[in-house]
């Protein structure tokens, strides 16, 4: 097993090298480190080597690291399933929430966010594939969700986020991503001032980064399998 270290290097220069091949600019895709199930000491050691954004799915759990982790300059990112009795929390630890995909998790967002803090940023989670019981607002639907979660002023709406159905197959997960980007820029046309397309995971990053993701959320490759 390599070591952390070795790990993002190699991912940093796998994120550089499809910048490189798909034609988009340097340094245009920031690395989300998918951190669930792994402790606060491998947060800190991927914090000491300047990676400071950090996804999770679970509230209770990354709680205890963000405690552990007091006084670190990291930047806490929500990316799991929200049920509504956790909105509390992720509105006053989290800066940020990537699965919003209903009004009513983002107005009680809205309600929670303590006064003290900037606005919570978020992407709305769009279900591209139109899976069956997967998170996300229906492709149609998500135009309506923008409408309504732009006015809320304890939210600044950043963007979009996908997580396709799985396939191994490099045309397939790059169709997947052009629905999401399509949506992204009809959206940004009509006025909306979104800076975040989040999307793409260990298997399918190049796909995301060639339709342009500006944000990719990788756990496995830098942490290896979770058990
Ligand atoms: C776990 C998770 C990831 C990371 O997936 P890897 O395959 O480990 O890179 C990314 N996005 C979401 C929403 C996740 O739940």
């Amino acid at each position: 097993m390599k070591s952390l270290h070795e790990q993002l290097q190699q991912v940093r220069q796998q994120i550089a090298a499809a910048e490189r091949q798909f034609g988009r600019e340097a340094g245009s895709v920031k690395l989300l480190a998918v951190s669930k199930t792994r402790n606060h000491a491998d947060i800190l050691s991927l914090a000491q080597l300047g990676q400071l954004d950090f996804g999770e799915n679970y509230v209770q759990e990354t709680l205890g690291k963000i405690r552990q982790l007091t006084g670190q300059p990291l930047t806490w990112h929500f990316i799991g399933p929200v049920q509504s009795n956790k909105t509390r929390q992720i509105a006053s630890h989290f800066h940020w929430i990537h699965s919003v995909d209903r009004i009513k998790i983002a107005n009680r967002l809205n309600a929670a966010r303590p006064s003290g803090l900037p606005p919570l940023n978020i992407c709305i989670q769009v279900n591209v594939d139109a899976e069956p019981g997967k998170a996300g607002v229906a492709m149609d639907e998500a135009g309506q969700l923008a409408r309504q979660v732009l006015p809320l002023s304890r939210l600044r709406l950043r963007g979009l986020m996908a997580l396709p159905a799985l396939s191994n197959d490099f045309t397939t997960q790059r169709l997947a991503f052009a629905k999401l980007r399509d949506l992204y820029d009809r959206l940004i046309s009509a006025g909306y001032p979104l800076d975040t397309l989040s999307m793409g995971t260990t298997n399918d990053m190049p796909a995301a980064i060639a339709e342009g993701a500006t944000l990719v959320r990788i756990g496995t490759a830098l942490f290896g399998p979770r058990t």
